[in-house]
């Protein structure tokens, strides 16, 4: 069974890596192709845009795909909304695999905003310091607030569009003594997060906790509601319901 994993998350390779084990499976893993170099992953892979629903239905069909995984970060809302419309298009089995977000536990500071652009404005009119993971391109929206110093981290390295920032390039996991040493040599006062609830990168959540550090969380944007796992395991097995379900491949 010829199955699309649409990837960025460290599920959606743990996922390829499992199908790649299995014979029943022919896996293929998606990269959009953002950072600079995607990690080969042992599995197949390809990267780049298909070209709108459009474009990755045309995919699919060419490529004889009979199942959809969406395991994309959930702030790719467009992928996900495009592989929603493009599985209904073509009726082919489309399930979304991610983490659940974040819950705020006690001791936790959050302030829990909508976009980018609110986040922004809840820093305040007060020159603070800042520690940003949203990525790169979200942080236009923090050239409304120049006055605070951005500490930014990124998978890659780039030119920060703000006159007070400074980019730290890394990729995750990271470990709770780095992020709380981080936090405290930087004398960072806020931090900046996509509630993304990916586990590789909760522990800066963990370290704001501990130092007393409040977070404004920009929630998840909206995506179509389709089949939904939020684990490798339970993709496996809807993956296997799926398998079982259908004689096209099997030729039965
Ligand atoms: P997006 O806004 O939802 O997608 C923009 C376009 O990028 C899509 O329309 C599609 O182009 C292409 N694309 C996205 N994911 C793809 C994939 N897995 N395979 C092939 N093409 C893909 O996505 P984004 O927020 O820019 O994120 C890009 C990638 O980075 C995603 O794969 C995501 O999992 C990963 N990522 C994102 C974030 C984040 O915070 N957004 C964080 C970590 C990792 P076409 O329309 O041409 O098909």
């Amino acid at each position: 069974m010829r199955v699309l994993i649409l990837g960025g998350t460290s599920e959606a390779r743990r996922l390829a890596e499992q199908l790649a084990r299995d014979e029943r499976f022919d896996a293929m893993l998606s990269f959009a192709g953002r950072t600079a170099s995607v990690a080969d992953p042992g599995v197949p892979y390809r990267v780049g845009g298909f070209g709108g629903v459009d474009g990755l239905c045309e995919h699919l069909r060419r490529e004889g795909y009979h199942a959809l995984v969406d395991a994309t970060h959930p702030f790719a809302a467009q992928m996900s909304r495009h592989a929603a419309h493009a599985a209904e298009r073509l009726a082919l089995p489309l399930a979304r695999l991610e983490e659940p977000p974040w819950q705020p536990v006690p001791g936790d500071r959050w302030l829990e905003v909508a976009s980018m652009t609110e986040a922004a404005a809840a820093l305040g009119p007060t020159p603070r310091r800042v520690l940003s993971s949203v990525g790169r391109l979200e942080l236009a929206a923090f050239a409304a607030a120049p006055w605070h110093d951005y500490l930014v981290r990124a998978v890659d390295p780039f030119e920060p569009p703000l006159p007070r920032a400074r980019v730290i390039a890394a990729r995750g996991p990271f470990r709770l003594e780095d992020e709380r040493a981080l936090l405290e040599r930087e004398r960072i006062e806020v931090l900046v997060s996509k509630n993304s609830g990916t586990r590789s990168t909760y522990a800066k959540i963990v370290a704001a906790r501990q130092l007393g550090i409040p977070v404004i969380m920009v929630r998840r944007p909206s995506v179509p509601v389709v089949a939904s796992m939020s684990s490798v395991p339970e993709a496996l097995a809807w993956l296997e319901a799926v398998h079982g379900a259908s004689r096209t491949w099997r030729g039965v």
